[in-house]
C-alpha cells in the first residue's frame, strides 16, 4: 500500500513537473545588422531585442551581402554562436532567389551558408535547408514570393505575417494554403534595419510567441517545428488557451474555446475572428471599455465529429497557428 502511494505521489510530481516545463518565449524574428544592409552592429541588434523584452532573436542578414562584405561568413557565424547574457541568438540568413525571399535559420555552418549563397531557386533553398536541418520561412510573402507557389509550399516551414502592407491578402493566402493541406507556422517579421527608419519602433513591437521547453536553440526550433507559435504586435498577448497550438491532434469530447488576451494599452474595441478548416466561421466584436485584459469563452464551439483545425485571429493584432482537434461526441443540435 505504502509503495503504491509513493508511486502515485511520484507520478503526480512528474505530471506536475511536465506541465510546468513548457513556457511561452518571446522571439524577435528576422533582424538585419551591419553584416548586410542593416545599420546596427550585431551586438546592438541583440541589445535592442533584450531591451524590448525578447528572450530569443533570429538573425536574417542577406546571405549574398555577408559573403561580399569584409565580415564574411566566418565572422557572422562567430557573432551568432557567441553566448549573450539572457538571450538566445539563432543564426539565420535571408536568401533572395528569382521568386522569393526566404529566411533560413537554425544551426548554420560555413558549408550550408556557402551553398545557400549559390542557390538560384526556392526549391534549391528548401533542399539545402532540409539537408542541414534548418527552418525556412517565406519572408514578407505577399508581393515578393507571390507568396509561394502551391508546389513550393511543402518546403516552407513558416509564413511571415505583419511585415507587409497586404495584411488581409496575406491572411487569406495563409488560410488558403492551410486549407490546401500545407502544414506550417506563422511568425511576426520584424525586418529591422536601422533606428532611423520611422517604422523601426513599431517593427520591434512585432512579437512571435513560442511555447517551448526552454529558450535554448534546440527547444525553440523544436517548438517552431511542431507549430506551437503565434504572431502578434502592439503588446497583444494570448494566454490560458483551452487547447494546444500546433500540429498535434487533440482528442476532445466536444470543443469549447476559452482564452485571455492582454494589451499594453486598453483597445477601443477588438474583433476576434475564428476560422475552421480554412473557412471563416464567425467573429465577435468586443468593446475595450478601458480594460487591458479580456477573457473570451465559448461553451460549445460548433464542430462536427472528426478532425478539424481552428485558427484564431485578433484582427490586426494577433494570429495563431493551427489548433488541431479530433471531435469525439458533438452534442446533437436541436
Ligand atoms: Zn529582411
Amino acid at each position: 500500500m505504502r509503495r503504491l502511494c509513493l508511486v502515485m505521489i511520484l507520478m503526480l510530481v512528474l505530471l506536475t513537473t511536465a506541465s510546468w516545463a513548457d513556457s511561452w518565449y518571446k522571439v524577435a524574428c528576422h533582424v538585419h545588422t551591419v553584416f548586410s544592409d542593416g545599420i546596427r552592429s550585431f551586438s546592438a541588434a541583440v541589445e535592442e531585442a533584450k531591451n524590448n523584452g525578447f528572450r530569443v532573436i533570429i538573425m536574417a542578414d542577406h546571405v549574398e551581402m555577408i559573403a561580399k562584405k569584409w565580415h564574411g561568413f566566418e565572422n557572422y557565424l562567430a557573432a551568432c554562436n557567441k553566448s549573450y547574457d539572457g538571450i538566445t541568438v539563432i543564426a539565420g540568413v535571408e536568401v533572395t532567389t528569382k521568386k522569393a525571399h526566404t529566411v533560413v535559420c537554425g544551426p548554420l555552418t560555413l558549408e550550408s551558408l556557402k551553398k545557400l549563397n549559390k542557390a538560384k531557386t526556392v526549391l534549391e533553398v528548401f533542399a539545402i535547408a532540409k539537408e542541414y536541418h534548418l527552418i525556412t520561412v517565406a519572408a514578407h510573402p505577399y508581393g515578393k514570393f507571390n507568396p509561394y507557389d502551391r508546389d513550393h509550399a511543402g518546403g516552407v516551414n513558416g509564413h511571415e505575417l505583419l511585415n507587409d502592407k497586404e495584411y488581409q491578402k496575406n491572411i487569406d493566402w495563409l488560410l488558403a494554403s492551410l486549407k490546401a493541406g500545407w502544414q506550417g507556422f506563422v511568425w511576426a517579421g520584424i525586418d529591422s534595419h536601422t533606428a532611423a527608419d520611422p517604422d523601426d519602433k513599431e517593427r520591434w513591437q512585432r512579437q512571435t510567441f513560442v511555447y517551448a521547453k526552454s529558450s535554448s536553440l534546440d527547444d525553440i526550433l523544436a517548438a517552431f517545428r511542431s507549430g506551437q507559435v503565434y504572431a502578434a504586435r502592439d503588446g497583444c498577448v494570448l494566454t490560458n488557451l483551452s487547447y494546444k497550438l500546433g500540429y498535434e491532434v487533440q482528442e476532445v469530447p466536444f470543443p469549447h474555446i476559452s482564452f485571455d488576451l492582454s494589451f499594453r494599452q486598453a483597445p477601443e474595441s477588438i474583433r476576434i475572428k475564428f476560422y475552421c478548416d480554412g473557412e471563416y466561421r464567425g467573429s465577435t466584436t468586443m468593446r475595450g471599455e478601458g480594460r487591458t485584459k479580456i477573457s473570451y469563452w465559448e461553451e460549445w464551439f460548433d464542430l462536427p465529429k472528426g478532425k478539424h483545425w481552428i485558427l484564431i485571429e485578433v484582427e490586426g493584432r494577433l494570429v495563431t497557428g493551427t489548433i488541431w482537434l479530433d471531435v469525439q461526441n458533438p452534442p446533437n443540435k436541436e
